[in-house]
């Protein structure tokens, strides 16, 4: 099969031919990218798509986010996103949505989102809360951090946790300080270990579903290639069943947490340059280091602007895991075994930390080789840092939307003006030159490329703020932190990431000009269509362009 999609203004990202107006391709790959005129010389046998104008980009590349657990769960995002911003509406919300929705004997209700920042009092709802939800079915409602969690009664009887049931490692379980009862509130590896890995997985009918409406949510944002950054194990055949049958379009890549059960998916890899089989691939291991500041449980070098409740004021957050040794065992495993690194740090402290302990695996390996290591979310890196992760070829990953939706609130509470306005410093990474990435964390946020590509520009905040000016780049270097500077993170720079003969033909069409929009408007650009491998994949719907496209298409495919 061979498509020829012309009259574009494509921005290729190849600095050696930057722009063109026509594509060929040709079993998914690009096989000729040019002018109008001569594309449509070789349009013999092609599908031919008119562009009408548009511009074109290549495929949006996720560096971090959490495909697999995105959408699964109904979502009580507070505005503008969603409309819980309250706990009343929370109770009340989940309610509804239970009523409407029942879940399956056997299987739990989770939902996803609040924030209780913008709470009264700040405060998370309690399992009393919950309660009121329901008695009977077992109820999680994950924070918008995705770092915390709320259970009610239910899921402590059925789990049987007790007032004395210890913290895990890199946990905490949160109790009334004067009863010593549970609260509900369960923080980092107490809510992933000690609850979800034990909730019953729902039916793959459930979870088939929500894998397509997972794909529909990044592909209508133009991604072509997303990313599970905790990759469970026992999610493999069904995701490969999903890609295998075409169910979803999309290249998925899984990242698994070494510390955990999910390692076994690591088995027989030995490469970083892993090969995608039927858009899937196991792309490397990943390492938490801290919480976020969001919540105030990244571990930071100061101490937070504001402590949370029940903290000293030199509260500065803290590790996941104590030992350092710990630390050191499993990155000497991951780089031993050519696993793909990626290190989950928010703090600086963390950043320290994980740096020194990184450094010493070097040494003590004695690997020299093109490791390409990750620093995932990065948000409170500091200056010396840089240079340091310049030094050691490690690519920062940046969380770039909590400019956005919590710049406010690390201005207010959480970091105080100063710190808050340099968070993810991209600038600084920018005028050394090196390359970085930008991602959504989804499913913390939706994954709106637009408007990352415009924080990474403008860094206005949810109340319009702006939060530290000079820490922001032009649009072109944001562009290459999605695309071909995220290719390279994920080991797939020969095959994607910019628009030139031999790479696939995964693309974006945007109903206008990224390159020459007024910065303030990049937000307001609309994705006309994604397209993979030469296939349309998303098309929006009531806009004129799409038709255009349909109408060339069926006009020129019937010749
Ligand atoms: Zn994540």
């Amino acid at each position: 099969m061979k498509q020829l999609y012309y009259n574009g203004n494509i921005i290729t990202m190849n600095e050696a031919q930057p722009k063109a107006e026509a594509i060929l391709m040709k079993g998914g790959v690009i096989v000729a990218i040019g002018s109008n005129e001569e594309l449509l010389a070789e349009r013999e046998d092609a599908e031919v798509v008119d562009l009408d104008g548009a511009t074109v980009l290549p495929g949006f590349i996720d560096s971090h986010s959490h495909f697999g657990s995105s959408y699964i769960f109904p979502r009580f995002d507070p505005s503008p996103v969603g409309k819980t911003n309250s706990v009343k509406d929370l109770v009340e919300q989940a309610k509804e949505y239970l009523e409407e929705h029942p879940v399956a004997e056997g299987e739990w209700f989770i939902g996803m989102g609040y924030d209780h920042a913008l709470f009264d009092g700040q405060l998370h709802p309690t399992k009393e809360d919950l309660d009121q939800i329901s008695t009977e079915v077992p109820i999680v409602m994950i924070n918008t951090s995705g770092l915390l969690g709320v259970v009610n009664s239910k899921v402590l009887e059925v789990l049987n946790i007790t007032k004395d049931t210890p913290n895990p490692e890199g946990g905490h379980i949160y109790r009334d300080p004067e009863t010593g009862e549970l609260t509900g509130l369960f923080q980092d590896l107490a809510i992933r270990d000690t609850v979800l890995s034990k909730m019953p997985m729902p039916s793959a009918e459930t979870m088939i579903e929500s894998i397509c409406r997972a794909e529909q949510m990044y592909i209508k944002h133009g991604y072509t290639t997303v990313m599970d950054g905790n990759f469970e194990a026992d999610m493999r055949p069904l995701l490969q069943f999903c890609t295998g049958a075409g169910l979803i379009s999309a290249d998925v890549l899984g990242y698994v947490r070494v510390a955990s059960a999910a390692k076994v998916a690591l088995e027989g890899i030995t490469s970083p340059e892993s090969k995608y089989r039927t858009h899937f691939k196991i792309s490397g291991a990943k390492v938490i280091l801290d919480g976020s500041p969001q919540i105030r449980t990244a571990w930071m070098s100061k101490p937070y602007y504001q402590a949370p409740a029940g903290e000293k004021p030199d509260y500065c957050g803290y590790p996941t895991y104590e030992s350092e040794e710990h630390i050191l065992e499993l990155f000497k495993e991951c780089m031993n075994n050519r696993w793909q690194l990626q290190m989950q740090c928010n703090g600086d402290a963390a950043i320290d930390n994980c740096l020194d302990i990184y450094e010493k695996a070097l040494q003590e390996t004695g690997l020299t080789e093109d490791l390409r290591p990750v620093l995932i979310h990065a948000q409170t890196i500091r200056e010396d840092q840089m240079d340091r992760i310049q030094a050691l070829g490690i690519i920062p990953s940046f969380f770039h939307d909590h400019v956005y939706y919590w710049g406010d609130w690390y201005r207010t509470v959480v970091l105080g003006p100063e710190r808050a306005s340099r968070i993810s410093p991209l600038a600084w990474a920018a005028k050394r030159g090196m390359r970085f990435t930008l991602h959504q964390d989804c499913p913390i946020g939706p994954p709106n490329m637009m408007l990352l590509l415009d924080t990474a520009v403008n860094r206005r905040t949810r109340n319009g703020n702006v939060l530290g000016e000079e820490f922001a780049v032009d649009i072109m270097t944001a562009l290459k932190a999605v695309t071909i500077d995220a290719a390279y993170q994920c080991f797939d720079d020969d095959v994607k990431g910019s628009l030139e003969v031999g790479k696939r033909g995964d693309m974006v069409v945007l109903d206008q000009d990224i390159l020459t929009v007024p910065k303030d408007k990049i937000r307001d650009i609309q994705v006309i269509a994604t397209i993979k491998e030469g296939e349309i994949i998303y098309q929006a719907e009531d806009m004129e362009c799409v038709e255009c496209i349909e109408e060339a298409s069926e006009f020129e495919t019937s010749l």
